[in-house]
């Protein structure tokens, strides 16, 4: 990966504000923050340009770098309070020129929302709306995701599947929105969202174990035709066969087309599932959608795929039928309701769902890669069962 921004064009920049001493050394120091192996950009916030309030926190100063102005301005502070104009930033109550700007620590690392981050921050206005996003290396990021996706004291052999899912997804989206950008498409400032959406992370979670599982594995993506797959995981698959998702098709993605079931995840209390729900708490939530639906009468199931995944559900108010997407019927009931392969059961004005697995059953089964690994199955072919018709390739820095 290209150094993004020299020691060279250091040089160039001109310093705006430099009220106290800082040396040319700290300041070499400081922008070696934007030399990465291999970046990846995750979002931190997005919010309207008026509603920007970002709180960031370093044990020293910071400097801004505006890549475009190519200036830079040295804030002596310990905290930084941004809001957002137009075509500029507003930091501790100066305005500074432009529309992305760079946040470098003097001495890192910095935090935000009580989270502590590695690598820099990029403020970002685009389209009415800012972003704040970190941009940091490929593995720091791997090796602060794997802790939220995985559980210690699991075997290795599951975790290096897990860290090789990790990094492979994370590339691909990186290469998503690169492909995005070359194509002049609707690029966003971030490569990846920082929450389950995509994979969760918060900042710098490293642990000894973890440190070496993603030494061990650096830079192993699997890939198909060549390129990282988007390596997609849930908690537990239910011994589901996934099927046609929405936005999500076997001929654009068929690395996640497995023919075959995994049941080494049957024992897990998700394996199968019953859950009740009232339907005065159903109704509750429906009319926030529905205000003028009335009592609710009766439900069911409208659709499912060959996976036997509820696509979408249909309730009877106090005159007519209506529809709602099941994944939008259940995301107030996500605490309850883990997965969409359910099925209805009546019993007066309760409902009992009865569901398989946990997630959206498609790849890698992490309670059955966890199961897996115990009875000897190694990384490899752990990945090569959940991910058919992919390799192994090796990321370089270039
Ligand atoms: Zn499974």
């Amino acid at each position: 990966m290209k150094k993004l921004y020299s020691i060279f064009l250091l040089l160039f920049c001109t310093l705006t504000v430099s009220a106290i001493p800082v040396t040319n050394s700290q300041l070499t120091k400081a922008f070696k923050a934007l030399e990465f192996d291999i970046p990846i950009r995750v979002l931190l916030d997005e919010k309207p340009l008026a509603q920007v309030t970002w709180k960031i926190a370093s044990p020293t100063y910071f400097v801004i770098f505006a890549p475009h102005q190519k200036t830079k301005t040295i804030f002596q502070a310990a905290k930084l309070t941004i809001t957002a104009q137009k075509n500029s930033f507003v930091i501790n109550g100066k305005k500074v020129e432009g529309d992305h700007l760079f946040i470098l620590p003097l001495h890192g690392p910095m935090s935000f929302q009580g989270d502590a981050f590695d690598g820099v921050f990029a403020l970002t206005l685009s389209q009415g709306k800012g972003y704040l996003v970190n941009h940091l290396d490929i593995e720091d990021y791997v090796l602060s995701v794997l802790p939220y996706e995985s559980w210690p004291g699991w075997p290795d052999e599951t975790q290096k599947a897990l860290c090789i899912s990790v990094r492979s997804y994370g590339i691909a989206k990186v290469l998503e929105q690169r492909k995005k950008h070359e194509k002049k498409g609707h690029a966003v400032p971030y490569d990846i969202k920082n929450t389950n959406v995509h994979q969760n992370y918060r900042g710098v979670l490293k642990s000894a174990p973890y440190r070496k599982i993603v030494e061990e594995t650096r830079g192993v993506v699997l890939a198909h035709d060549n390129k990282p797959i988007l390596a997609m995981f849930d908690i537990c698959c239910g011994g589901v066969v996934p099927s046609l998702k929405k936005g999500i098709h076997f001929s654009k993605a068929p690395y996640l087309e497995r023919t075959y079931p995994c049941y080494f995840c049957k024992d897990y209390k998700f394996y199968r599932w019953e859950r009740r729900l009232h339907f005065d708490h159903i109704e509750k939530e429906l009319k926030k959608e529905f205000p003028h639906m009335g009592a609710l009468k009766d439900i069911k199931v409208g659709s499912y795929d060959a996976a036997g995944v509820a696509q979408d559900i249909k309730f009877k108010g106090m005159r007519e039928w209506y529809s709602l997407p099941a994944s939008k019927f259940r995301s107030p009931f996500i605490k309850d309701v883990y997965s969409l392969a359910f099925d209805f059961k009546r019993n007066g004005r309760s409902l009992t769902l009865r569901g398989k697995g946990h997630g959206h059953h498609m790849g890698l089964c992490q309670r059955g890669a966890y199961q897996m690994a115990l009875k000897g199955w190694n990384h490899r072919n752990i990945l090569k069962f959940y991910y058919p018709n992919t390799t192994f390739m090796r990321l370089k820095k270039k």
